[in-house]
């Protein structure tokens, strides 16, 4: 086992080289050595709390078995390759400088030296990226971003955006990393609203160029990840402008477009002429990112440099594309990148499994209070605990599903060139980002509260998973954005069915449920509370489903109302709330099916069952949190709601009791763990010895 917890940033501090001896040695140390004695005695005493159950351990080897993806062995590579370079593992504290030192070489060693290559993965098979690039979050967060950006982003711009004679000239560049690059599309007045857009790529005739030109500050390009040291080329959007080719001889601007710009020298990495790059300094985590600003004073690039799939200029001046509008166009280009979106929200769920991983270990551990003259219990045996920490294991088995499905529909997408798989994995990949993103940044902040003090060092994590993960709530889409695209999708599709067409093949259930909605809800199951209904899946999806499309139903009638008054802008706006709740409410039904799925699909019994108890926590515990909502409709009757109340508090204290075996089954190696405190064995004494003791 190799931990990294250390402090320092390896500068030759002193202190903080004895504190690494110090955990090193803990590794090593004799157990039949009093020291050692000691250090597992006191562990000892206190990890009645994490005594398996008999036959724990089988049956979380059962359950890891059914989690493992199909790329388990892919990130196994990535983690015993960091494994035996404990000079590439992160410490606990560094500058911002050695830290982005530090995750280039990171970077640099797992392409160069361990051999991955991520945008032929990509390229081939995605789903084994999105698995390498969890791993490489998993080693520290901002080597997953580096890696992301580098290869989600400045790699499939030109995998998607450009053509063969772009992937001929870049491809293998970028893959063995020769080609560091950007993506630069966010300028300093405009992030979301990307069609507003104003840095210019005018063509010019003569020379057969192209000329990038930031026309104000506002257009600066910023938080471009790469730009500030190690970026060579940057993907920069641009609005394409074509002098005398609009209304009167004005300049045609045809719209957004991607150009590849050098920025930087290959060989000496000075910045070109006519680029000003500047740093964006110290963030508030992901600082092993070198994010920066790009301002272009008429750079020149070949016409060739045009990312040209779907929109292409000819020698002579001359636009064509296959797409008949600049807004076609425009989600054509922007819809190739939902890759991006993809990776955060696969990332976003594995950041969460780390954090309730250490958090339930700590709870099992932590003994406080007890009844009189018994021994101390352990912290996870409250009520309460259970109630903050128990949906929260359910929620990581959902999204665990919910995102493998992502990422098969993402690869059938990529395989079919289908364009209804096209529009499910837009919405699917919009909707997900934002849910997950934003339950894990809520969730880290109660992990860290729930291991007290402890969970405060910076050591033991949450620190760091908290800053870094933040901006996954932002980056890729705002959340708030992404949400309004899933809530407008649906508007789209209820249109249609009431014009009679269909529903995409996703949301079919809408089409049944709408006519269940609309017949209002049963008063007779409405009361029904045996505990054999309450976790019947078919009651449970009924309810998801019940909800989005009343709240479809009721909005789109809102809507129209309001579009007579306010126009559909205004309009939008006034339902924005209700839009939201939506979009999350159809989010969440899509999570709970494929859980339910995932359940029928487990081979083994005994690992169904386990399954099948954390898929009712999580419906019920949904149900429970939403149940104003299902109150107000009488869609449950006061008895039916107490009754759930009471099996969602029955059924965490039940999931409770396999709650070491649920997180052990993650199979998250302590590389990845690092916290001493979420260690599987000797947490007091990896903590007390970090310390110094
Ligand atoms: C660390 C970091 C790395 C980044 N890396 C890159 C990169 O490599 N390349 C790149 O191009 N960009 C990058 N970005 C930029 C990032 O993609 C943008 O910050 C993001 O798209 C959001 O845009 P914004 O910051 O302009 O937010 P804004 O759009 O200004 O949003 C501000 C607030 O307004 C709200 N809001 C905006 N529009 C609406 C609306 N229609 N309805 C309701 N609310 C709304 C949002 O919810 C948000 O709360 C990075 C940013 C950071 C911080």
């Amino acid at each position: 086992m190799a931990t990294t917890s250390g402090s320092g940033d390896g500068g030759g501090d002193q202190a903080t080289a004895m504190r690494r001896l110090r955990m090193l040695s803990l590794h090593l140390q004799d157990p039949s050595s009093s020291e050692g004695k000691e250090a597992l005695a006191l562990a000892a005493c206190a990890a009645g709390g994490r005594r398996r159950a008999t036959g724990g351990a089988d049956a979380a080897a059962a359950l890891a078995a059914f989690l493992r993806g199909r790329h388990r062995d892919a990130q196994v590579r990535v983690f015993e390759y960091f494994q035996t370079r404990p000079d590439l593992q992160t410490p606990v504290e560094m500058s911002t400088a050695a830290h982005r030192e530090l995750c280039f070489r990171q970077l640099c060693a797992l392409v160069r030296e361990a051999g991955v290559r991520p945008l032929s993965l990509m390229a081939n098979d995605p789903a084994e990226y999105f698995a390498v690039m969890e791993a490489a979050g998993g080693v520290d967060i901002s080597l997953g971003v580096k890696l992301g950006v580098q290869y989600s982003l400045w790699g499939g711009s030109i995998i998607n955006l450009g053509t063969k004679k772009h992937r001929d000239k870049f491809f293998d560049g970028i893959d063995n990393l020769d080609y560091p690059g950007c993506f630069a599309m966010t300028e300093l007045h405009h992030g979301s609203n990307v069609q507003a857009l104003q840095t210019t790529a005018t063509f010019d005739p003569v020379t057969d160029e192209f000329i990038i030109n930031t026309p104000n500050d506002g257009a600066i390009k910023w938080w471009i990840g790469n730009a500030a040291l190690h970026g060579k080329f940057a993907t920069v959007f641009a609005r394409l402008i074509l002098p005398l080719q609009g209304k009167g001889g004005d300049p045609a601007d045809m719209g957004i477009h991607a150009f590849i710009v050098p920025i930087r020298d290959l060989d000496t990495n000075a910045v070109l002429p006519g680029i000003e790059i500047n740093d964006c300094g110290h963030k508030i985590g992901l600082n092993g990112v070198d994010n920066g600003a790009l301002r272009f004073h008429s750079v020149r690039i070949p016409r060739d440099n045009l990312l040209n799939r779907f929109g292409d200029v000819s020698r002579d001046g001359k636009y064509t594309s296959s797409l008949p509008t600049i807004n076609k166009r425009f989600a054509a280009t922007l819809g190739e990148l939902v890759g991006g979106r993809v990776g955060i929200a696969y990332s976003s769920m594995s950041i969460l499994k780390v954090s309730v991983t250490i958090a339930v270990r700590y709870a099992l551990l932590r003994q406080q209070f007890g009844p009189p003259k018994k021994p101390e219990i352990s912290v996870l045996d409250y009520q309460s605990h259970q109630h903050k920490l128990m949906p929260m294991l359910a929620s990581s088995y959902a999204f665990h599903f919910a995102t493998l499905y992502l990422v098969d529909k993402y690869c059938e997408m990529k395989k079919t060139n289908d364009e209804d798989v096209m529009a499910d994995v837009h919405v699917l990949s919009s909707g997900l980002k934002a849910y997950i993103t934003s339950y894990t940044a809520k969730s880290i902040s109660l992990c860290r509260e729930s291991c007290g003090g402890h969970g405060y060092a910076a050591v033991n994590r949450f620190g760091a998973l908290r800053n870094d993960h933040d901006i996954f709530q932002t980056f890729e889409g705002d959340n708030t954005v992404l949400l309004q695209q899933v809530a407008g999708d649906l508007l789209k599709q209820y249109q249609e069915k009431f014009k009679g067409g269909t529903l995409s093949v996703t949301w079919n259930y809408l089409r049944d449920s709408m006519g269940t909605y609309l017949s209002q809800p049963n008063p007779v199951t409405a009361r029904w509370e045996g505990e054999d209904h309450l976790r019947d899946p078919n009651f449970q999806l009924d309810a998801f489903r019940y909800r989005t499309s009343r709240l479809l139903h009721s909005v789109a009638a809102r809507l129209q109302k309001h579009s007579k008054t306010l126009g559909g802008f205004g309009a939008w706006n006034r339902c924005l709330n209700h839009l939201l709740t939506l979009a999350e409410s159809h989010i969440e039904s899509v999570i709970l099916a494929k859980f339910i799925e995932a359940v029928k699909r487990c081979p083994d019994e005994k690992t169904r069952e386990l399954l099948k108890l954390v898929c009712d926590l999580y419906a019920l515990d949904r149900i429970w949190k939403d149940i104003g909502t299902y109150r107000n409709v009488d869609y449950v009757a006061p008895n039916k709601a107490k009754a759930i109340h009471k099996l969602a508090d029955y059924l965490s204290y039940q999931v409770r009791l396999v709650a070491q075996e649920l997180v052990d089954a993650f199979d998250l190696p302590d590389l990845v763990i690092r916290a001493p405190i979420g260690m599987q064995s000797e947490a007091y004494a990896q903590y007390t010895q970090y310390v110094g003791f």
